[in-house]
């Protein structure tokens, strides 16, 4: 048995982590400040013995007393919607957060994984994007505060494996979806679901030819637990390679949800990337992973989870 501490382990990808330990058998901290994180999303394992939850901002020095065997650091908005709203909570989390984060492993003596993202590669000149690319990022932008912080966060990671020896891991983390994402965060996956849902119209950003690849929440948790279980420091990306336009996404959204919603246009936010598709090779060869979860799949699960939501708030 081990003992897990993970930042953001109240938000969407946290707390399926949080369950995924606990399942194992572990030990997990959780800690969160919910900036974007919720307390229902773990309402589950508030009475797991094994499970304990810390309020705390990661962005602020950390003291735990318990010793940990991992830290996984995934305190973050990751929203676009959310990070142009709080861009300076944002860089610091990236920043200082991911510094206190280390801090505390190497304190600890423990393995860290840093959750980073495919945002690091901005608006990609390359497609598919593979772990050997440097991206194409404004820092300036408004998105900048999000993937200049990440991008920091990688350096940060790095250094402290090469100065101190930590034992370290870089998940770079395509979009992901799933049950227990926030109904209203702005992104995506929530925006056509809740749309389709209210029979309200389905708003495409730009034409809606930028395209993305949606990867279900179970197959980024497995990815996660190989790399783990590796000894690869270097970043590794976790994604479907399942490439599609935002509006083919919207007409899957309207062909499941069964709605008659028609497609608005809105403007295209500043930067959107145009492309987005992760190469996996790496994964596949290094870690024997690839995601196992058709989209049809996962987006009727987290349709489910959005609809029983819906209720709940109507009751
Ligand atoms: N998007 C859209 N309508 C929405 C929300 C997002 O067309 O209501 C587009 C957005 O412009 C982007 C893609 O969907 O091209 C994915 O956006 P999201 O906010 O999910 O995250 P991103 O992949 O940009 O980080």
């Amino acid at each position: 048995m081990a003992r897990y501490l993970i930042t953001g382990g109240a938000g969407f990808i946290g707390s399926h982590l949080c369950g995924s330990f606990l399942n194992q058998g572990h030990e997990v901290i959780c800690m969160d400040n919910y900036s974007t994180g919720a307390q229902q999303n773990i309402a589950n394992f508030a009475s797991n013995r094994r499970f304990t939850f810390m309020d705390h901002n990661v962005s602020r020095y950390i003291e735990v007393q318990q010793a940990l065997d991992f830290v996984l650091h995934f305190a973050s908005p990751a929203s676009p919607v959310d990070y142009l709203e709080l861009p300076i909570p944002t860089l610091k989390v990236g920043s200082l957060g991911t510094h206190n984060a280390l801090g505390l492993a190497k304190a600890k003596n423990a393995v860290f994984l840093l959750a980073s993202t495919s945002e690091v590669y901005g608006d990609p000149l390359v497609r598919p994007q593979n772990e050997e690319y440097w991206g194409n990022v404004n820092p300036v932008g408004p998105r900048g505060v999000y993937d200049e912080a990440k991008r920091f966060a990688e350096a940060m990671t790095m250094a402290y494996h090469r100065y101190h020896g930590l034992d370290t891991r870089i998940v770079r983390i395509f979009n992901t979806y799933g049950p227990r994402m926030r109904m209203r965060d702005g992104r995506v996956v929530p925006n056509f679901i809740m749309q389709a849902l209210n029979g309200e119209p389905l708003t495409v950003y730009g034409q809606g030819g930028q395209t993305r690849s949606f990867q279900y929440v179970d197959d980024l948790v497995a990815g996660i637990q190989r790399l783990l279980a590796s000894g690869e420091h270097y970043p590794v990306n976790i994604g479907n390679p399942h490439e599609m336009t935002v509006l083919q996404f919207a007409e899957k959204i309207l062909e499941l949800t069964g709605s008659t919603s028609e497609i608005v246009y809105r403007p295209l936010p500043q930067d959107d990337p145009q492309v987005r598709q992760p190469d996996i090779a790496k994964a596949r060869k290094l870690l024997g992973w690839e995601p196992k979860v058709e989209l049809d799949e996962g987006l009727t699960k987290t349709i489910e989870y959005f609809r029983s939501r819906l209720q709940e708030q109507e009751a």
